[in-house]
């Protein structure tokens, strides 16, 4: 039996979110609480992901919490490297060392109706006991590595994009890169020039726009420090520039052909070879999958050493590729870039909660179902953040991530107001929310664009995205609505005693 530790409030994860959540408690005044991070040090997914060109493709300045902006970044869309350096800067500033345990997992969570109690267990079998849970453990976190016929007998390198082998020296070897999505796009073209030869087996072509990319100028940095208005200013534009693609996204496919037009001009330009060119050209409307920025990606595939392969990957040998049409291509390494498990990133957690209810099963033969993708129905005092249908293909994650945030403490404050221990969303709510979201996004562009993507879950259901306006989910989730929630109060308020009950909020 592990070491065991009660506290009030358990977040899982140092990235955006965990840290957020962790500031957001913080200035609750609600201070008993730990942050469970299995790696050794903050940053998630920007800690993790630090292959070469490893970047944002959504401006730093939004892209950051709006609480703790930085007057100091060097480019208008941000590195991988000065993302991290940011939120180490901001998990210091905000002391949040001293609730951090690093190099700790969840495995899962168990909910004690007796206690009202969440038992959290750990890889290490440390258990913590807290009232509320709040995960942050990532919407893209785990690497998705497809099973290919073969990979065992491979004898050359193999790592996925996500845990860059950075010892391995690329210069001179013949590589093969398994994918032509967000990541593989931008270490593509940094990678092309080292190598002797890249095959990149692409299953779908990805919409590409020119990023808009620049250093900040030295004199709007310093505009920026002495001024912050100027900077919320400059936010609020790129908040609602973004904002707008929402529109093409959502029934307006005409602002998508437009943008497609453009899209596809640049590749003529960048682009030689017009046979090269049809490879590479989307057969869907764009958005139905996320769309990309990049100004050096087509540039890198008009390099003599690089190949692209429409067929799919067929059988892994000792020492080469087989492609589906039977062709064969000798190589030293493999890189996939094939990305994340999205739908199913909860499988592997234990997640047990009222009368046995079990998460990932419930989840797999019924759908991720939540409601505002922040509580679920049987789970009380869990919460999700940048859980199902959150996420955007317009906009910046970190300013839904923190509306949830603002939504957690709400709920934390109802539970204590009302002198209750623990809230549950209704399950009608929730399922009135879960046919409504599903409803606007079958007119959307990701149901009727014609692709497959990752938005989708095996049934082919988004449980991704959010459909619509951001500050449409802000609005909604701006106060807990107490109809939305049962609570369980303690039956000695009503001179009862024994167990607790269960009543309207
Ligand atoms: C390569 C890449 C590029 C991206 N680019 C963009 C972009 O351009 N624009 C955009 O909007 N979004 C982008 N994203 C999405 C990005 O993940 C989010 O924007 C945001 O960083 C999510 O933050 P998070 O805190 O929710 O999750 P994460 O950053 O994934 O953090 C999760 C944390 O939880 C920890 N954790 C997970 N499971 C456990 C466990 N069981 N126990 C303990 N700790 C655990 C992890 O170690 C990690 O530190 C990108 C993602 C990737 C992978």
């Amino acid at each position: 039996m592990g070491e065991r530790t009660e506290v009030r409030v358990v977040i899982v994860g140092t990235g955006f979110s965990g840290l957020g959540m962790a500031i957001g408690l913080k200035k609750a005044g609600i201070d008993d609480f730990v942050v469970l991070e299995k790696a050794n040090d903050v940053g998630g997914t920007w800690r993790d992901n630090s292959y070469p060109g490893c970047a944002c493709d959504i401006q730093s300045h939004m892209y950051s919490f709006s609480f703790d902006q930085n007057p100091n970044w060097t480019r208008s869309f941000p590195t991988q490297p000065e993302i991290w350096d940011y939120l180490r800067r901001v998990s210091a500033r905000h002391d949040l060392g001293r609730h951090i345990r690093f190099g700790v997992e969840l495995t899962g969570a168990r909910w004690e109706s007796d206690e009202q109690r969440w038992h959290v267990q750990t890889r290490s079998g440390a258990e913590f006991v807290a009232q509320f849970v709040v995960s942050g453990v990532g919407a893209l976190h785990i690497p998705n590595v497809p099973t290919l016929p073969g990979i065992e007998s491979f004898a050359g390198e193999t790592f996925h994009s996500a845990s860059w082998n950075h010892d391995y020296d690329l210069r001179g070897k013949r590589v093969a890169v398994v994918g032509t999505g967000a990541s593989a796009i931008q270490f593509v073209p940094r990678i092309a020039g080292q190598v002797r030869q890249l095959h990149l087996y692409q299953r779908t072509a990805p919409w590409i726009m020119p990023k808009p990319d620049h250093p900040m100028p030295g004199w709007v940095r310093t505009l920026f420090t002495l001024f912050p208005p100027a900077q919320r200013t400059y936010r609020n534009l790129i908040y609602w520039l973004l904002e707008a693609r929402a529109l093409g996204f959502n029934g307006h496919p005409r602002l998508l052909q437009a943008a497609e037009l453009l899209a596809k001009r640049m590749a003529a330009k960048q682009i030689d070879d017009p046979q090269l060119r049809r490879k590479v050209t989307p057969d869907y409307r764009m958005g139905c999958k996320r769309v990309l920025v990049s100004n050096d990606y087509y540039p890198a595939l008009n390099r003599d050493n690089v190949e692209v392969i429409t067929e799919g990957v067929r059988e892994i040998r000792e020492h080469s590729v087989i492609a589906a049409d039977g062709s064969e291509r000798e190589v030293d390494a493999i890189i996939f870039g094939t990305g994340f498990h999205v739908t199913d990133a909860f499988d592997h957690l234990d997640l047990i909660g009222r009368d046995g209810r079990n998460l990932a099963k419930e989840w797999a033969t019924e759908g991720m179902r939540t409601h505002y993708g922040i509580t679920v129905a049987g789970f009380p005092n869990l919460f999700f953040l940048l859980g199902p249908n959150t996420g955007l293909g317009h906009n910046s994650v970190i300013f839904m991530i923190e509306s949830q945030i603002r939504y957690v403490v709400d709920a934390i404050r109802l539970v204590d107001a009302s002198r209750a221990k623990a809230l549950e969303v209704r399950a009608d709510v929730q399922e009135r929310f879960n046919t409504d979201i599903q409803r606007q996004l079958v007119r959307g562009v990701w149901t009727q664009g014609g692709c497959r993507s990752w938005y989708l879950d095996a049934k082919g259901v988004n449980r991704t995205i959010w459909p619509g306006f951001t500050w449409r989910y802000w609005l909604d989730t701006r106060k807990v609505r107490p109809a939305d929630f049962e609570l369980t109060v303690r039956n000695d308020r009503t001179g009862a005693d024994g167990a607790d009950s269960r009543v309207s909020a």
